[in-house]
């Protein structure tokens, strides 16, 4: 499989080195040539078949230079968690994307791309540095996802005092070959100073740095495989044979582009559901035509804070830029913030289960477009656990919940973090001095 260039000005290339650029020299996302097709033995058996299994089978059309086995192994090594489809209500289903280390879905992609580094720098015996500037979520992802994989060390930049302390504890906490740089500043200055070290040439060829942000055909093409999963689990798990419409609480849109890839490659879904918060560029550009990027609104859901979001390009190039024909596989909804407490509240009333705040926004866009019953499966991206955003779910639910293990254990860490101006001076002399954490442990 050869990727190339949304903008279609730089030439195509193999997954590594779509991997290692992360964005076309044209400045364009890399998306795949073609959407392969899944044989339909494959399909016929997909109730039968494993959550890695399934991975192989999907990664193996879009990685050439990975051997099977190879690839079996790498996705075993980043998918150590479950992903199980769970009933909510007749004929609605969560699919549980946060069992992952950090709780969130990004884990599922982040992981997959960390291994996937990790081979061809053994394969090269290379050694990497990732710099990434992040205002929560991304960071963490990225930290868990590369803590101990060989021939990698990672900086991250947050804005002290400007991300919430669960978020702190979870990137600041791991040590080894994670640095987190807390920055005195803001995230806008994060950002600025990892691109400034990114355009260093000397930074750059004396610690061969790159960054690892939510672009990468590394984090999208193994989003697809959750979605297979899906359908089989459907059908294994709860007897359901009819193609399901699949709901996706969306920010930067890589989530919902990689469900249309699994539909593209044939696999049983009806139709998409794109749940936005306030930021409602898209459903706006499915409604309109016109695509208006604005700055982002603060909301509850703020992982799906995203006014420009990047990924619609690749929707965009798959539809051939057809909005019509966007438009009928894809419905797009709009969610306050004030609906997102009350689905929360209304979803706990009428079945137990706790929403975060993201997958609320998506669990609502389907209420509202079905009304109280669900005549057909739909199935809804959980792309969070409800323990990471205690405050808005207490809103919801008028009392506190517990926090998940995994969060109690990083708060009660040390925290592990070096304290620095917004001065690209020092983050130049910190990334030049510091040796990687490969030589310390290499004897
Ligand atoms: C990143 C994120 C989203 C949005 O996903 P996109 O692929 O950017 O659309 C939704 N929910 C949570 C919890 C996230 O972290």
């Amino acid at each position: 499989m050869r990727y190339s260039s949304v903008n279609g000005k730089s030439p195509a290339v193999g997954f590594r080195d779509a991997l290692f650029h992360g964005m076309a020299s044209d400045g364009g996302l890399y998306v795949p040539e073609q959407i392969p097709h899944l044989p339909t033995p494959f399909l016929d058996s997909l109730s039968s078949q494993s959550l890695h299994t399934i991975g192989r089978q999907i990664v193996s059309h879009f990685v050439d230079d990975i051997p099977a086995q190879d690839l079996l192994r790498l996705i075993e090594r980043a998918w150590t968690f479950p992903i199980p489809l769970v009933k909510l209500e007749e004929n609605l289903f969560l699919l549980e994307l946060f069992h992952g280390p950090t709780l969130a879905f990004k884990d599922v992609g982040a992981r997959f791309m960390a291994q996937a580094l990790s081979y061809f720098l053994e394969k090269e015996q290379r050694h990497i540095t990732i710099a990434v500037a992040t205002s929560g979520d991304t960071g963490s992802a990225v930290a868990h996802g590369f803590y101990n994989v060989p021939h990698v060390d990672v900086f991250v930049l947050y804005p002290s005092g400007r991300i919430s302390k669960l978020q702190e504890q979870q990137m600041t906490t791991l040590g080894g070959n994670i640095h987190a740089l807390e920055v005195r500043g803001t995230f806008d200055d994060c950002q600025r100073l990892v691109k400034q070290a990114l355009a260093d040439r000397e930074v750059v060829e004396a610690r061969n740095l790159t960054t690892a942000n939510s672009i990468n055909v590394g984090r999208l093409i193994p989003q697809i495989i959750y979605y297979v999963w899906a359908i089989a689990q459907l059908q294994s798990l709860h007897g359901i044979q009819t193609p399901p419409t699949i709901v996706v609480p969306s920010g930067n849109f890589g989530n919902l582009t990689a469900a249309a890839y699994a539909q593209s490659m044939g696999t049983p879904i009806d139709s998409f559901v794109a749940a936005t918060n306030a930021n409602d560029v898209v459903p706006e550009y499915l409604a309109s035509g016109t695509f208006t990027p604005r700055a982002s609104v603060q909301t509850y859901s703020n992982a799906m804070d995203v006014g420009n979001p990047s990924n619609l390009a690749r929707l965009q190039f798959l539809y051939k830029n057809h909005v019509e024909t966007m438009r009928r596989d894809i419905q797009a909804e709009s969610v306050t913030d004030e609906e997102t407490v009350d689905e929360i509240r209304t979803t706990y009333e009428r079945t137990g289960t706790v929403l975060d705040p993201h997958t609320a926004v998506g669990v609502r866009a389907a209420r509202r477009i079905y009304g109280s019953a669900f005549p057909k499966p739909v199935i809804v991206a959980a792309t969070a656990h409800p323990g990471k955003f205690p405050e808005v779910v207490q809103r919801g639910l008028g009392k506190q919940i517990p926090l998940p293990l995994a969060l109690g254990e990083a708060m009660r860490k040390q925290k592990q973090s070096l304290f620095i101006k917004p001065n690209y001076r020092d983050v130049k002399a910190l990334l030049l001095s510091s040796r990687s954490s490969s030589e310390h442990s290499q004897r």
